[in-house]
This record gives C-alpha cells, structure tokens and sequence, in this order.
C-alpha cells in the first residue's frame, strides 16, 4: 500500500503492485517536464466524463510527441481495472504519460514513453470554506509558448510558484491574469463570475478549457441562467456579485475575496454559487 492509499497501478498495460514500480533518477521527463497528465474524479467507482478525459489525455501527448501504442478504449478499461483492484469507490486518479531514461538528451530516438494510470481515495473534503485569492504576480504564457489545451507538466512550474506565493501571503489561491493582463484562471480551476441571473467566465484562449467549466455551463443553460464568455478586465472584477472557482478536484467553490494589491474585493455569501455547487454534486452522481 502506498502512502497516498493505493495498492495496484497501471503501468504500460499491466496491473502491477505499487511497490514494484519504479522510477530511473533520470528519468527525461523528471529533468525535461514533457510528461502530460489528467486529474479525474471518481464518484460511486465512476470517473465523471472519463471519456473526455482520456481524449485529452491523448490529445495532450499528441501535442508533445508523445507516442505510445494505447488508444482511447484501453485507457478507460485501464483506469476502471485500477478502481476496481483496489476497492475504490470515491476517488482521484491520475493518468500519466512521461519519456523514459534512456539518454537525457533533450531529444533521442531511444527514448521511450511509458503510461501510469494511479487511483487514490478521494481526499478532498466538501467543506463549504470560502476562498481567499490574492492577485498572482506571474502571468499565464502567451498561447504560442505554450499550447493551453494541452495539460502538460510544463504548465504547471509557474501554477505551483503562484499556490505557494499565495499560501506564504496568508491566502488559499492566487487569481492569474493572461498575457494581455486579461482575468485567466487561479492556479489549478477555472474562475466564473455571477452578476445577477448570468454568469460570466474568460474565454479559454490562453488557459485550460477545463471540464469542470465546461459542464457547469451546460448546466447552466438547463438551469436557466445566461452565460457569457469573454474577456474580463481586472478593473471590471469589483462590479460582480459573485465569484467561484471550478475544477475536477475543487468541484465548485465560493470564492470570499480577490485582494488585487490596491484593494480588497468581497462576494455575496453566493446565493447562485451554493445552487450551482448542489447541482453539480448532483449531477455527478448520475
Ligand atoms: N486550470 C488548470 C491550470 C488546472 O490544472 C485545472 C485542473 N485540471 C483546471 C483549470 C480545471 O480543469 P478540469 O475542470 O478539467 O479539472
């Protein structure tokens, strides 16, 4: 059993014990990032959306050259074979597609791809706390330095840089502004606004079109309320009622306060945002 409370894993087509697997230190992707991952989510020994999961987990390493001989059906026959030897009913699983040790190069013919698909039980507590974000001071990269769709682990040196800057600074997360000094995300979710009956959310042109983001806007429209995807200014934020962030791991969660550096903005106790939190929880349990 591992610390994190799996016993079986996945690895290039074979169900093995987790202590057998191991790990070259020199490893390419340890070294190169290059390796691309997905963070599902497991409800009642389900993944929700695990088939648009694996596509962009395929896609993903697409994207990086990845190659490796699995297709979509045997990634999710894989990941519901690792819920099931190990008992797990609620869980996060994490698929993993990564280079091998066989040169550290930056490139190499030689160097094979390998596959992980790991489950451990679902940690995240439902607590209903409100978060504290503060302005992160690194910006999302320009969409031709680094492809946003793509869920790389290079993505993600500035996202654990900006969650760490924001911890030390007394806050849970760091709100990230693109490029263009647009609103993007926070460091692993997707932001939403709530003005009124409508909610308003960036368009996903320099960051994760994530699916959590995705599913509450197709809830939405069942739902009744408007949505509205577009550019949002920094200067714009203090005019919304409500804010809350979205993500596989997080679901959905309220958002307290945005502290932007000159000032301290406060959302509603989330009338809209409680809504939709129950309604998700529901509708991932189908
Ligand atoms: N943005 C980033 C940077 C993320 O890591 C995640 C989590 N995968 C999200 C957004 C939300 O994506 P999803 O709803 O697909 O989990």
């Amino acid at each position: 059993m591992s610390e994190l409370g799996t016993r079986v894993v996945w690895v290039d087509g074979d169900l093995i014990n987790v202590e057998e697997a191991h790990l070259s230190l020199l490893t390419h992707s340890l070294h190169y990032a290059g390796a691309v991952f997905e963070g599902e989510r497991a409800y009642g020994g389900r993944v929700f959306k695990l088939e648009a999961h694996t596509k962009r987990l395929l896609d993903s390493a697409r994207t990086m050259h990845l190659q490796h001989g699995f297709g979509l059906e045997d990634i999710m026959e894989a990941t519901e074979a690792v819920l099931r030897r190990n008992g797990l009913q609620d869980a996060y699983v994490r698929p993993l597609i990564w280079r091998g040790a066989e040169s550290l190069n930056i490139t190499n013919s030689a160097l094979s791809t390998h596959v992980l698909i790991a489950a451990v039980p679902s940690l995240v507590e439902r607590a209903s706390k409100r978060l504290a974000l503060h302005l992160g001071r690194w910006r999302k990269p320009h969409p031709q330095a680094l492809p946003p769709q793509c869920k790389g682990t290079g993505h993600y040196s500035m996202m654990i840089v900006s969650q760490l800057e924001a911890k030390q600074a007394g806050f849970d997360d760091a709100l990230l502004l693109d490029h263009r000094g647009y609103v993007a995300e926070a460091t692993s979710s997707n932001v939403f606004f709530v003005q009124g009956k409508r909610l308003i959310t960036p368009i996903a042109d320099t960051f994760l079109n994530g699916i959590t983001r995705q599913t509450i806007l197709e809830m939405a429209s069942q739902m009744g309320l408007q949505s509205e995807e577009r550019h949002i200014h920094l200067e714009e934020i203090g005019q919304f009622e409500e804010c809350f962030l979205t993500g596989t791991a997080a679901e959905v969660k309220s958002v307290e306060c945005i502290v932007d550096g000159v000032r301290a903005i406060r959302y509603e106790a989330s009338s809209r945002t409680n809504l939709l939190q129950s309604a998700y929880r529901q509708w991932v349990a189908r």
